[in-house]
């Protein structure tokens, strides 16, 4: 079976975890201060705050931005459920955007009108390795004073015209195991604002500055030193795996696009996209349905997910919480996707068994 995600890791990442289990150091410490340091570095901040998952780093940020009960972040419906239970985590409101057909992400063209005396952020996630339109949403923010959160958990070192993304908001990323870098669980928020790293910083650890004096509620989002220790190893390798995603996809595509009824990844112009997921869409034109299409790639060896299934906004907690918005490119998208897999350890002959598989006769 082709896995839909398969993580790489090296001799290095286990010597480096076995330095670290050695030294008997293992809770947030040296490890965690040099992969900040590095990961900083890589996407072009001043700042990187290390977290224990992409879940804390986007509350993080927005606890950081100041959100309070009652404030309105305008997101997404179309994303992984964490990006908009961040924003209830802190007691506020996600009001969802509708989605770009094209892309999946957030379509700046919908925002605007949904700006209000209550809104205070814009939180766009960079869908499946491909920026949003982050211009158009920068001039929002700008325009009406509003904090700009990048939820850049499937995004390492994706850029926007040149410039990578988590370095024009606050990015928060994720390093899950299917995430293009992992550290088993991990997390990262970067920003080049002095006050909200340092303010992330003293939240992360039970809002102490100094130790046992607690200035806020704060929480335990610390990484470990093992995290970090993979982080590190990981990093080193990102540009290559990202290279590896980014020609398996090429290669995909170029056949997807003779197959009738089938939609490959749209890149936008300007944009590095790096293929967290490599997800198509399933049209009408297609002979089978996109659930019946998983199944047949199943039974032929190949693994493939649905991102996601139901948007956001129709999630069961979601419309009991009063949500009964209709969000049609959202809601067709979650219909037609199918991603399928996309990981480096790929070998031409997986692509060449997906390929034909998605070929019906
Ligand atoms: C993975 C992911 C998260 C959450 O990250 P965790 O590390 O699993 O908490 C948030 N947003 C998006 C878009 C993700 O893909």
């Amino acid at each position: 079976m082709i896995p839909i995600a398969q993580p790489v890791i090296d001799q290095a990442a286990v010597n480096a975890i076995s330095a670290v289990l050695s030294s008997g150091k293992l809770a947030q410490g040296e490890q965690v201060k040099s992969f900040e340091g590095m990961f900083a570095s890589y996407c072009g901040t001043k700042y990187a705050v290390a977290t224990s998952n992409g879940t804390n780093a986007l509350q993080l940020a927005l606890l950081a931005s100041e959100i309070e009960p009652g404030d309105e972040v305008i997101t997404t419906p179309f994303s992984f459920v964490a990006s908009a239970n961040s924003i209830l985590y802190c007691q506020a409101k996600p009001i969802f955007a509708d989605i770009d057909p094209l892309t999946f992400n957030i379509d700046p063209k919908n925002v605007e009108r949904l700006i209000g005396p209550r809104t205070r952020a814009i939180l766009g996630v960079h869908l499946y390795g491909q920026p949003f339109d982050v211009n158009e949403i920068l001039s929002l923010c700008s325009k009406h004073n509003l904090a700009f959160i990048e939820d850049a958990c499937q995004a390492h070192g994706a850029e926007y015209h040149g410039q990578r993304v988590g370095s024009f908001g606050i990015g928060c990323f994720s390093f899950y195991p299917t995430k293009n870098m992992t550290t088993g669980e991990g997390g990262m928020m970067t920003t080049n604002d002095t006050r909200i790293a340092e303010k992330a910083s003293v939240l992360r650890n039970h809002g102490q500055r100094e130790r046992y004096k607690h200035e806020m509620l704060g929480y335990n989002f610390r990484m470990t030193d093992i995290a970090a220790a993979i982080g590190i190893t990981q990093l080193a390798r990102l540009d290559e795996f990202n290279a590896k995603r980014i020609q398996n996809a090429n290669y995909l595509s170029q056949a997807i696009r003779r197959i009738n009824g089938l939609i490959s990844p749209f890149v936008a112009n300007g944009i590095k996209h790096v293929f967290h997921q490599y997800t198509i869409r399933v049209t009408s034109d297609y002979p089978i349905s996109r659930d019946a299409l998983k199944e047949r790639l199943q039974e032929k060896g190949v693994s493939s997910a649905v991102h996601y299934p139901i948007p956001i906004h129709k999630q069961p907690m979601y419309e009991r919480l009063g949500y009964s918005v209709t969000l049609p490119e959202a809601e067709k998208a979650a219909s037609q996707v199918l991603s399928l897999p996309i990981h480096p350890s790929l070998t031409q002959s997986d692509l060449d068994t997906i390929i034909e598989a998605l070929i019906y006769e």
